[in-house]
């Protein structure tokens, strides 16, 4: 059976509910679906409760933005909520992203966009809200034609309407990870904008010497010999190599749970592997 390691609901910056993901993910016949939205496990319960009428096995997860240059994120498998070393710093970062969303809305102002945090809150429903947000409500008011726009002039790092935000060392965070009985996964390589072989060896010895067990090779908008060279580079420094949809909803239109945009297979052994590494910290 097909699975999917990572995917986001309305907890964070996807576009449907927990219960709704589930149903969907059993529908399209998925085995296992892992829940990971941002800095956050509030939306666990929620689809729990719908997997368990379901042929399904939810893996809970949250994704963590990293203090790195040019961005890290690190998907977080069988993370419980409840309390525990990680999970108590979900807490405060979520402080942080919600200070920043008030300072990305201040500087948009500043810049003759203005919008306000009901409108925000409304787009995001009741989750937790990010910048998908904001741009969504960009593109309603008119100020751009596009999500995608709206991050390349205006949101993403560097632009005029970009905030930083408290963040979580990679180490740090693969050892709280570990603490609290989660198995922490590097999400799409791609992202971390590294090039060269020599750098991306040092840093993943870096975070394997760290505790980092798997590294996703699997993700949507790979062509097969770009899957194949990352579970390549992931067995040779020792980790699993896992992967997922990165579902976001309508947010990422065309791309569904499970097949990404239409090829992507996870197979099941993937689960198995990383659940060998569940508690080992
Ligand atoms: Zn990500
Ligand atoms: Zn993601």
């Amino acid at each position: 059976m097909a699975v999917d390691l990572h995917s986001h609901s309305t907890a964070s910056d996807g576009s449907e509910r927990p219960s709704t993901l589930v149903e969907r993910a059993a529908e399209l016949g998925l085995g296992t679906l892992a829940l990971t939205d941002h800095d956050t496990l509030e939306g666990i319960e929620e689809a729990r409760k719908a997997a368990d009428h379901l042929d399904l096995e939810l893996i809970s997860g949250a994704e963590l933005s990293l203090d790195h240059v040019g961005g890290m994120h690190l998907v977080v498998l069988w993370l419980e909520p409840g309390p525990g070393p990680l999970q108590d710093r979900l807490g405060s970062l979520q402080n942080g992203r919600n200070l920043r969303n008030a300072e990305i809305v201040d500087l948009l102002a500043d810049l003759g966009m203005p919008l306000t945090t009901d409108e925000i809150a409304a787009e995001s429903g009741s989750g937790s809200v990010g910048r998908p947000h904001i741009a969504a409500v960009m593109m309603r008011k008119g100020y751009v034609q596009s999500i995608a726009e709206a991050f390349e002039l205006w949101l993403a790092a560097g632009r005029p309407a970009y905030a930083s935000r408290p963040r979580l060392s990679p180490e740090e965070a693969i050892s709280l990870a570990l603490e609290s009985d989660g198995v922490p996964v590097l999400a799409h390589p791609h992202t971390l904008g590294i090039n060269r072989a020599a750098e991306m060896a040092d840093l993943l010895t870096r975070l394997r010497g760290a505790g980092l067990v798997g590294l996703e090779a699997m993700c949507a908008g790979y062509r097969r010999h770009e899957r194949d060279g990352y579970a390549d580079l992931a067995r040779r420094f020792g980790l699993v190599p896992s992967g997922g949809s990165d579902y976001h909803g309508s947010y990422k239109p065309e791309l569904e749970l499970g097949v990404g945009y239409g090829d992507l297979e996870v197979p099941d052994s993937v689960v198995e592997e990383l659940r060998t590494h569940r508690g080992a910290g």
